[in-house]
């Protein structure tokens, strides 16, 4: 335990669950609070453990490690981890499909135009390579290429990078640095919850062993337990499962087969899809599935036939029930992690939201007591980005063209206002509307469009009026740079290899 300086006066933030949401809560706080504003605690029970998954990231994670002081390379190793460049989808318009959503663009605007315009005005004159071939990610990463965007020059370094890494092992590399910073780590199972009688606030935590915590600000990161924000205060949770009907996983690890691909796979199957992670010790391997269309045996047997090497265990069974609760911040508690909701990790966002909602909290939370002000603020922006994010995911299922049940009910149902309005314009025009608080830009969406083949109807007018000819050149020049910048990368095994491998 560490033996800190106490100040009277500083507010008692207790954090409780030790995953990934709560370890990350404490690194922050403890780095953007001094002691003598906010002394922190972390509750976590050993028996009770964590999810122990989450190993695929967006670029966004890179801020936060800036933000603590760790050193890519040494982060890297720390957490047996490779570099990924976007995620590739096999099978999801159709069987047979593959295409990328990259990190990053197609390249600078044309004439004032995003390239996606005159791609589609080149397709009309029988083009046939697909949009993915001018992404520099997706350059790289089709050929097993690595290095980051610094290494890079001109229209080759417009791309980002995340990571794939073992989580239970970043949240050890968290866990020291916030003890670091003087967060106490306290072990042991919460009983029981005391609540103000006139107030409605959380005041104290009843550890097994009669032991009390009381506390001014409470994080609830108790993963799907939701202890404090679903039990203790009773707020609801907004199912989501008819826009996202799959409700279970199954996890395991697999031996290292081939190269390290900088890239997450996610394969579309009759009844859900499966993802691959690749890591340095490892593989990560899970299936996400409907638990109506299919039993958690057949689950197992599909993840199992679809390894690339040898399964080091059984896989282990996961339940979610995919949504939100209907506040994050409920008077002095804030829902982090997988205590304010879930969506599956199609597009490896939850690590995402638990990074945004932190940072939203540092930004909103004055030294003293919060403001109901504050709260509403908080979530009105948690709830934009849950919104638009489900947005996005839905459109994965309800754009494609696969015939097993699964999927046509994802194609038949009604869609949310937001998303339905998003799909009429882009047919229309080939423009993507975004809505305040959108994660994923207009790239993100094109890759997902035109990988499952919704063309639009429309293209803006000037695309519409260039000449072929030169914007064929135009592509073809593009493309034959990234080919020749992606060729002058090492080999992305050898690059992790040489610049980050664990000890
Ligand atoms: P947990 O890891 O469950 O931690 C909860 C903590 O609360 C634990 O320390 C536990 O001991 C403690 N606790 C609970 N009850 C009590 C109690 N009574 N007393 C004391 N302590 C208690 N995210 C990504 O970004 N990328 C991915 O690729 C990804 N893949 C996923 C795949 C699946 C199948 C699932 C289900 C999730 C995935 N996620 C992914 C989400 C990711 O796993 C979580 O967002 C992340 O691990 C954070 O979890 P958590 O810290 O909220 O909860």
């Amino acid at each position: 335990m560490n033996q800190t300086r106490q100040y009277p006066g500083a507010q008692h933030v207790v954090i409780v669950g030790g995953g990934t949401a709560g370890w990350m809560a404490a690194a922050l706080i403890a780095r953007f609070r001094t002691p003598a504003q906010a002394r922190v605690t972390l509750i976590e029970s050993d028996a009770i453990g964590t999810i122990g998954v989450g190993e695929a990231t967006v670029p966004l994670i890179q801020h936060l490690n800036s933000v603590l002081g760790l050193h890519e390379p040494d982060f890297v190793a720390a957490t047996q981890g490779s570099f990924k460049l976007g995620i590739e989808f096999v099978d999801w318009g159709r069987v047979g499909n593959r295409h990328f959503h990259g990190f990053g663009d197609y390249g600078a605007d044309i004439d004032g135009v995003a390239p996606h315009h005159h791609w589609l005005r080149l397709r009309r004159e029988g083009l046939d390579a697909p949009i993915g071939a001018w992404s520099m990610a997706w350059a790289a990463a089709g050929r097993d290429r690595f290095a980051p965007p610094q290494a890079m020059k001109g229209p080759a370094a417009a791309f980002k990078h995340a990571y794939h890494f073992d989580a239970g092992l970043y949240a050890q590399l968290l866990r020291r640095h916030a003890e670091g910073k003087g967060v106490q780590r306290i072990e042991g199972r919460i009983a029981g919850v005391t609540r103000d009688g006139e107030s409605g606030d959380v005041t104290t935590l009843v550890l097994d062993g009669d032991r009390e915590v009381t506390g001014d600000l409470f994080v609830d990161c108790s993963g799907f337990a939701s202890l404090l924000l679903g039990q203790a205060l009773a707020v609801p949770f907004v199912d989501w499962s008819h826009w996202l009907p799959c409700d279970r996983a199954m996890a395991v690890g697999s031996r290292r087969a081939g190269r390290l691909t900088p890239f997450t796979r996610a394969t579309a199957r009759a009844a859900g899809w499966q993802w691959r992670i690749p890591l340095q010790h490892r593989t990560g391997n899970g299936m996400v599935y409907a638990s109506s269309q299919i039993s958690d045996d057949e689950a197992a047997a599909t993840l199992l036939a679809g390894l690339d090497g040898e399964a080091l265990g059984d896989p282990r069974p996961l339940r979610f029930t995919t949504g939100r609760r209907a506040r994050f911040w409920e008077r002095n508690v804030i829902g982090i992690g997988l205590a304010a909701g879930f969506m599956e990790p199609l597009e490896s966002t939850s690590i995402q939201l638990i990074q945004t909602g932190l940072a939203r909290l540092i930004e909103l939370l004055p030294s003293g007591s919060a403001d109901p002000a504050i709260a509403a603020e908080y979530n009105r922006q948690t709830i934009g980005e849950y919104e638009r994010i489900r947005d996005f995911l839905i459109a994965h299922y309800a754009l494609s063209s696969r015939d097993e049940p699964l999927w046509r009910q994802c194609r038949a149902m009604a869609l949310p206002d937001t998303l339905a309005h998003k799909l009429a314009t882009w047919d229309a025009c080939a423009r993507v509307p975004l809505y305040d608080l959108e994660s994923h830009q207009e790239p993100s969406w094109v890759a997902i469009l035109l990988g499952q083949e919704r063309v639009p109807r429309g293209i803006d007018a000037t695309a519409d009026t260039a000449d072929p000819q030169v914007l064929a050149k135009l592509f073809a020049d593009r493309r034959a740079l990234l080919a020749r910048a992606a060729e002058s990368m090492p080999a992305h095994d050898l690059f992790v290899e040489r610049t980050c491998r664990a000890l």
